[in-house]
């Protein structure tokens, strides 16, 4: 078996199904037709074959009405001639036959019982078993009355076999048409839907050619119908989205190693120095105080990229419970006062209500955490930040307040992305490693909340935070 008819009997493919419902839906209407001629034209032979037996029966009626009244019928009618030349049986008894010309067929015993209660039960049409070779007879039976005495019956015959040639031939003939027309129906479908769905194996083998290093190229079909430009264009719109992650997947994986370079080259320039020099006293203090530095810049780097690449929304929610906004906001204020004391920053809470909301309680604490220290980092001395709670259209809203060197205009789009600095020699002096926002959003999205940011370079920034109240 072909391989494309192969094809076409797995009815799992497309092309399969098409043509099979076609063609059953062709192949049944077109024999649902042809068995309603087969029938039209069949009763047509019939009444006509019919109609001609009435009509000779009352023309052998009226022609040997002379023969038909006299005493000895048979007789009679022996010698007339008309009689002789019809395919005739008179009986003046249903079960006697008084006279059957030559060309009355002689049946088997039940052709001629059949006959006799015809004459009986005045059926007008009958159909008899005939001989084998030449089939049944269709018998029409009149009774003609006579004055003074019984009726006689007269019967007329005429085989059907011609009207079963006809209707035979028609049959095979409508077959033998109808499964030409299914065969030429066949091919012609299999060639359409393979032209139809010609685009489709075109876009399959496309898209296996495009690898994960070309996610830049696009599928160009041309000549397709509306649905398979709509299939495209999704595709192609996928790409897209697996394009944009791939590189910021890339991006952030290189960003990280260069992040995790820098305080592991100072290191190794410290422990380069101390194995060649030597040190005492104070330098020696000294070196393992930047070596501890380096040190506490790593972990914190290592702990935010754990960070962030693990707060994704599943995750974070599985331990959601109940949180008092205000109770973690006011734990965080201690841990932001311990920070700020160095710079003299004062710190102020402020809590208008104590909205609830439903999430991770840990996760929310890094929120305002690295929005505080951001806060203080960025900050003046002896300035002010403050803290506040409050409900806001059924948000609850944390917002931090500072008094710092603000936000450019041109750099807040980007300020939430992982390891964006807005002035990178100033974040690294002052110790942040970038990716303290992008972790912020990651955690409020995950909650279904948005940070929004206010910020007047040289006067301060506003960070709130809007999370759905439980
Ligand atoms: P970093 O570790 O550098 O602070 P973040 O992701 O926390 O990284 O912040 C990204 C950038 O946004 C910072 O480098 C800084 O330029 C800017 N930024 C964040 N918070 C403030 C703030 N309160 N005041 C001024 N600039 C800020």
């Amino acid at each position: 078996m072909s391989s494309s008819i192969r094809q076409l009997l797995r009815l799992s493919s497309v092309r399969g199904r098409l043509t099979f419902w076609y063609l059953l839906t062709l192949g049944a209407s077109l024999s649902g037709f042809a068995v309603f001629v087969f029938l039209v034209r069949a009763h047509t032979l019939y009444r006509e074959l019919e109609a001609d037996l009435q009509v000779r029966a009352h023309e052998a009626a009226s022609d040997l009405r002379p023969a038909l009244l006299s005493l000895d019928i048979a007789a009679a009618l022996r010698n007339d001639p008309r009689a002789r030349a019809e395919a005739i049986i008179v009986r003046t008894m249903p079960d006697t036959g008084d006279f059957r010309s030559p060309s009355f067929p002689w049946l088997d015993w039940r052709g001629e019982r059949q006959l006799a209660e015809a004459a009986r039960n005045r059926t007008p049409l009958v159909t008899v078993v005939g001989d084998p070779q030449r089939g049944a007879l269709r018998v029409a039976t009149l009774v003609v009355d006579r004055p003074g005495t019984a009726p006689v019956f007269i019967q007329v015959a005429a085989p059907t076999a011609a009207i079963e040639r006809i209707l035979g031939q028609l049959a095979g003939t409508m077959i033998v048409a109808i499964m030409l027309v299914l065969g030429i129906a066949a091919y012609g479908s299999g060639v359409t839907t393979r032209r139809a769905l010609a685009p489709v194996e075109e876009i399959v083998s496309r898209a296996r050619q495009i690898q994960a290093q070309h996610l830049g190229e696009r599928l160009e079909i041309q000549g397709g119908t509306e649905e398979l430009d709509h299939l495209v264009a999704t595709l192609n719109d996928m790409l897209g989205r697996i394009e944009g992650s791939v590189q910021s997947a890339r991006r952030f994986a290189a960003d990280a190693s260069h992040e995790l370079q820098t305080p592991l080259a100072a290191m190794r320039t410290i422990v380069e120095m101390w194995a060649r020099e030597g040190c005492e006293g104070d330098d020696h203090r000294a070196m393992a105080a930047d070596l501890l530095d380096e040190i506490d810049r790593l972990r914190a780097l290592v702990r935010d990229l754990r960070l962030y690449t693990s707060a994704d929304a599943g995750r974070l929610l599985e331990d959601a419970v109940a949180v008092d906004v205000a109770g973690i906001t006011g734990d965080c204020c201690e841990i932001a006062r311990a920070i700020a004391e160095e710079k003299q920053i004062d710190v102020e809470e402020v809590v208008r209500e104590r909205p609830v909301v439903t999430g991770s309680p840990l996760h929310l604490r890094r929120v305002i955490l690295n929005l505080v220290e951001n806060a203080v980092r960025y900050s003046p001395p002896a300035s002010t930040i403050s803290i506040s709670v409050a409900s806001e259209n059924g948000d609850a809203v944390i917002a931090v307040r500072d008094q710092g060197c603000g936000i450019e205009r041109s750099d807040l789009p980007h300020i939430f992305e992982p390891f964006y600095r807005a002035d990178a020699a100033r974040s690294r002096d002052t110790g942040g490693v970038g990716l303290g926002l992008a972790i912020v959003d990651q955690i409020v999205r995950a909650h279904g909340g948005r940070v929004d940011v206010e910020s007047t370079p040289g006067q301060g920034s506003t960070f709130a935070v809007h999370l759905p109240a439980a």
